[in-house]
Formats: C-alpha cells, sequence, structure tokens
C-alpha cells in the first residue's frame, strides 16, 4: 500500500510569524494518523494547506498520488476536512443542513438522499435529522459537521481537534466512526492534544511543538525510541520503600512510589528481593511502560495538556 499524504519541508508563515518551520511526514493509505501537539504547534496550519485552503510558502505536498499545487482540484474531490471551528446552519434542520454540504461537494438528488440517512446513521443522529441545529449539544453539532465531511465519500478525512469541548458520549461517537472509517479503508488524518486519544486510536503520530515535527512513527517505534519505562511499588499502609542506591531516583506516585529506568528489571528484581529482605507487604510491584506523556516531556521540556 501506497501513502495517502507525503509531506517535505513545508514551511508557511503568516506575514513575519512563521507558524510552519519545517513540517515533513507520511500518511500510510488506510490508517489513522495523529497529528499531536500543543496549542500554536502549526497543526491547523498543515491541515488547512492539505486541505487546499492555504497555500505553503515551500515545501513539497502529495495527497493521494496527486501533487497539492498542480492538482488540487482533482484532490479536494476525494477528501474531507472538518474544521476546529463549527460551521453550519443553525435554524435549518440536521438533514437540510446536509443537503447544503452535499450539494456544494457534488452529492445530488437520490444519492443524496440516501448518503444524507447513512451519514446521519454513522453519528449517531438518525432519530434527530428532522430537529433543528439549534437544539442541539456543541458535540451534536459537531458531530453533523463530520457527517457533512463524510458525503461525497471521501477517501481521505482530515479532521482538526474534532473532541475540543464535546461530551464524552459524542466523544465515543466521533471514536467508533473513526474505527469505522478506519474498517472501510479511509484513511484518517486527526489533530488532537490529548495524547490518550492518539494512544487509543492511531497507527502512526507525528509530534509537532513550534512548527516543525520533532517525533515521526509508529506509536510502538517512538514509545520504544524516545520513552523511559518506569517501575511501580505499592507496599501495606505505612511501610516505606527500600533504597535502590545506584539504581535510579524513587519518586511518590499515586499510592505507591515510581522510578525511571532504562534497566526496569534490575531495578523490579532489586526492589523484589529488597521488600523480600526488609519482609514488607508488596501489593503491587510492575514495570510501566512508557507513555506519550513522558515523551513529550522529554523531548520539549513541556507538558502538552495545557487547557
Ligand atoms: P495549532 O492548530 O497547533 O494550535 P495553528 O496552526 O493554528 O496551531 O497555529 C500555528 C501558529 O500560527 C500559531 O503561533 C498561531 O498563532 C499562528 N497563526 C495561526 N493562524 C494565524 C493567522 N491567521 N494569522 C496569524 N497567525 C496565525
Amino acid at each position: 500500500m501506497g501513502n495517502a499524504i507525503e509531506i517535505e519541508g513545508l514551511v508557511k508563515s503568516y506575514g513575519d510569524k512563521t507558524a510552519l518551520r519545517d513540517i515533513g511526514f507520511a500518511v500510510r493509505e488506510g490508517s489513522c494518523f495523529g497529528l499531536l501537539g500543543p496549542n500554536g504547534a502549526g497543526k491547523s496550519t498543515t491541515m488547512k494547506i492539505l486541505s487546499g485552503l492555504l497555500e505553503p510558502d515551500s515545501g513539497r505536498v502529495r495527497v493521494l498520488g496527486l501533487d497539492l499545487k498542480r492538482e488540487h482540484a482533482r484532490i479536494r474531490e476525494q477528501i474531507g476536512y472538518v474544521p476546529q471551528g463549527i460551521a453550519l446552519y443553525e435554524k435549518l434542520s440536521a438533514a437540510d443542513n446536509l443537503v447544503f454540504f452535499g450539494e456544494m461537494s457534488g452529492v445530488r438528488g437520490k444519492e443524496l438522499k440516501s448518503r444524507i440517512a447513512e451519514v446521519l446513521e454513522q453519528v449517531g443522529l438518525a432519530d434527530r435529522a428532522k430537529d433543528q441545529v439549534e437544539s442541539f449539544s456543541g458535540g451534536m453539532k459537531r458531530r453533523i459537521n463530520i457527517a457533512a465531511a463524510l458525503l461525497h465519500r471521501p477517501k481521505l478525512i482530515i479532521m482538526d481537534e474534532p473532541t475540543v469541548g464535546i461530551d464524552p458520549q459524542s466523544r465515543n461517537h466521533i471514536f467508533e466512526m473513526i474505527r469505522g472509517m478506519k474498517r472501510d479503508g479511509v484513511t484518517v488524518l486527526y489533530s488532537t492534544h490529548y495524547m490518550e486519544e492518539v494512544e487509543a486510536l492511531c497507527d502512526d503520530l507525528a509530534i509537532i511543538d513550534s512548527g516543525r515535527v520533532i517525533a515521526h512513527g509508529g506509536l510502538n517505534e517512538i514509545l520504544d525510541h524516545f520513552g523511559t519505562s518506569a517501575v511501580y511499588l505499592e507496599l501495606a499502609a505505612g511501610q516505606q520503600p527500600p533504597e535502590l542506591p545506584g539504581l535510579g531516583e524513587i519518586r511518590p506516585k499515586d499510592r505507591g512510589w515510581t522510578v525511571e529506568t532504562a534497566k526496569p528489571l534490575e531495578v523490579l528484581s532489586a526492589w523484589a528481593e529488597a521488600c523480600r529482605r526488609q519482609q514488607l507487604t508488596v501489593k503491587q510491584l510492575e514495570i510501566v511502560r512508557p507513555s506519550l506523556e513522558t515523551v513529550f516531556l522529554s523531548l520539549t521540556g513541556t507538558t502538552l495538556r495545557d487547557d
């Protein structure tokens, strides 16, 4: 299988403000790819360029095998873009909004009618088709916005932070939709600043910060390459953890203690042996695999969660 997106050396400024300094990554066809970064990292700018809404200053971009500069109209026919802001007619029903968006993307007549029924089913709002959008929650509106981008059966769907500020039920629906799209062979590019979402949904990811890609690849690959494992120990109430001379710093965590280490098995064995000798009651002793959170922290020196 080829790549649905290939980006190299993408640069974009707004006046004298440089938003993208050097963005490069590839998205495999049929995969779900996460673009992860804090606010202002350059996620929306990258997505708008891919969707043909903004022109880059320089760089090479191919989408679905086509050159973005020369074949941008053909690309637009085959992609669905879900912007961050909700763009719907409040006074119209959900179905009438979809008629409008469907016609804009060239779907008409019977085909449009049946697609509207299908996408409303997909986003879990079939029973609200005739209701005015103004009566919907923020999460429901966002689901209609996603439905609008699916009407023309795009091969690639680009979603800009679709889960920001919405209720858990809508968030779960969006997750299920993304899984469904993947099953149908649709490629999904998805931006977020929630690491747990990338861990739950994405095959590959790029971490971007200040307009640059700082890590790119499969989730496990990135965790193995940049992450640090830890060992977690929990003892009976009132007991203190044995020292681990030369093996790392012990820090309190949750109801126990943790040690970050490149040699988790050594730390685990040393702790197990010391606890046995001191006759401590071990409630939990385990190796904890690295998370994207620790990777992000070690790469940027800041935490991603900023809201
Ligand atoms: P993200 O989606 O990761 O939050 P953006 O792509 O929206 O990041 O923004 C990247 C940088 O470009 C930020 O510093 C932002 O302030 C700036 N920026 C975005 N849009 C504009 C604009 N229309 N005019 C000027 N600066 C902008």
